[in-house]
């Protein structure tokens, strides 16, 4: 199966075939055949529309999984990481580079401030498994002066239900996100993923 193959399928009203195929599953929406086809088909939208048509008990255990994971706190995290995880990671790294790095003793990495520039969504996969890939942007953050904080709420980048097509739980996700940016009146919400 290809992107061409996957088309021609669906051409020759194949649905069965489109709709029961696992290649739903392999592509990672990432648009470049939308941007090689000189008819400009949307592919990605037609492979969200075939992953929206399986039962949520078919589709991949990974994914479904982490879309709804991201619902066990209100902190949005695929990988369960709570608002007391979070914190207790964030602050633990920070002191440790602040005492290692005497040029960045200054360096904040704030948690629920209130009127910060920007609030910065952050990958569960970082303070859960690798902790110290958070630090390159907080010391870029630092560096430029960037008024800046995470929520303990709400801090998680990742959202899976997109990729189920999971159209209510993707919309859930975002709202929680986008209340705790209201409630900290940030003005800018930057989300790395
Ligand atoms: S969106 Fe990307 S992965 Fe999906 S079919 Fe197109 S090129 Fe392949």
């Amino acid at each position: 199966m290809d992107p061409r193959k996957f088309l021609r399928l669906a051409a020759l009203g194949l649905d069965e075939v489109v709709l029961n195929s696992n290649w739903a599953w392999m592509c990672t929406m990432c648009q470049r055949c939308v941007y090689a086809c000189p008819m400009k088909i949307d592919i990605p939208q037609l492979v969200f529309n075939v992953r929206n048509r399986w039962p949520k008990d078919q589709q991949p255990k990974g994914i479904r999984g982490s879309c709804e994971m991201a619902f066990k706190h209100e902190t949005c995290s695929a990988m369960g990481a709570s608002e007391e995880d979070f914190q207790f990671v964030v602050e633990d790294v920070l002191e440790e580079y602040r005492e290692a790095q005497p040029e960045f003793a200054q360096m904040q990495a704030p948690l629920d401030k209130e009127g910060a520039e920007f609030f910065l969504n952050q990958n569960s996969r970082e303070p859960v498994t690798e902790p110290d890939e958070m630090v390159p942007l907080w010391k870029i953050l630092h560096l430029v002066g960037a008024d800046w904080t995470y929520g303990t709420k709400g801090w998680a980048a990742e959202n899976y239900c997109l990729f189920c097509a999971d159209l209510e739980n993707w919309e859930k996700n975002v709202r929680i996100k986008a209340k705790v940016v209201d409630q900290l009146k940030s003005r800018v919400w930057l989300n790395t993923e």
